[in-house]
């Protein structure tokens, strides 16, 4: 079977194991997902979205966060861990969407891209669920899933973004790559994925590939 058409069979079957796909961090507001997204970074999102109400509602807007002093965005996000970088990105992005961009988030991914903290991730998650454009949003579970399916054969986050594309309906492949973790928590975890629980298990390489070895 072709790639394209396993991939197109296992987004079926994925969307109907997981019929609501979206984002697991909270947020209202487009630039609160940019701030949220920073903060997940070797991060839980469990985590973030504990630590995002005591800042959001500290800094209620993205000029107020501009304007907060370093320290105290310090003090709230640290808990998140790399808390002195994540904190100098999420005034330094802030600071550039309110004087560059009048507060308001860009749509494009070569514009998300300059702004400091957010990189490809980030930006595909933004233009993604914000605007509803293609995206594909390569996180830990996306890489290393897509690898055991055999649909992509890297571990570079960008060059599998780029055979994503090549293989996911654009107007399917956000909802996919949401749906990659929830499958990667739910089924396909890191340490022992539940093969034989798996909804795309006659589709995925990897398990066909431990099947034939058991004869
Ligand atoms: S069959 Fe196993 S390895 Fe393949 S996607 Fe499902 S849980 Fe993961």
């Amino acid at each position: 079977m072709e790639k394209k058409e396993r991939a197109a069979l296992i987004t079926a079957r994925l969307k109907e194991e997981y019929p609501v796909a979206q984002c697991t961090l909270d947020y209202e507001h487009a630039w609160q997902l940019m701030v949220a997204v920073r903060l997940a970074a070797q991060c839980t999102d469990a985590r973030v979205d504990m630590v995002t109400p005591v800042l959001f509602g500290k800094f209620p807007t993205a000029k107020a966060l501009a304007e907060a002093p370093f320290e105290e965005i310090h003090e709230i996000v640290k808990p998140c861990g790399l808390g002195a970088t994540k904190a100098r990105d999420i005034k330094a992005s802030m600071t550039k969407l309110v004087e560059e961009y009048g507060g308001i988030v860009p749509d494009d991914l070569d514009t998300l891209l300059t702004f400091p903290g957010v990189g490809r991730k980030s930006a595909n998650l933004i233009v993604g669920d914000i605007y509803g454009k293609p995206a594909v949003v390569c996180d830990t579970h996306c890489i290393r899933i897509n690898g055991l399916l055999g649909l992509t054969d890297s571990k570079d986050p960008a060059v599998v973004e780029r055979q994503l594309r090549e293989l996911l309906d654009p107007a399917e492949s956000n909802d996919y790559c949401h749906r990659m973790v929830l499958h990667g928590r739910a089924v396909c975890v890191a340490r022992k994925p539940k093969c034989e629980e798996c909804c795309v298990r006659d589709l995925c390489d990897n398990f066909l590939r431990l099947s034939a070895e058991k004869g």
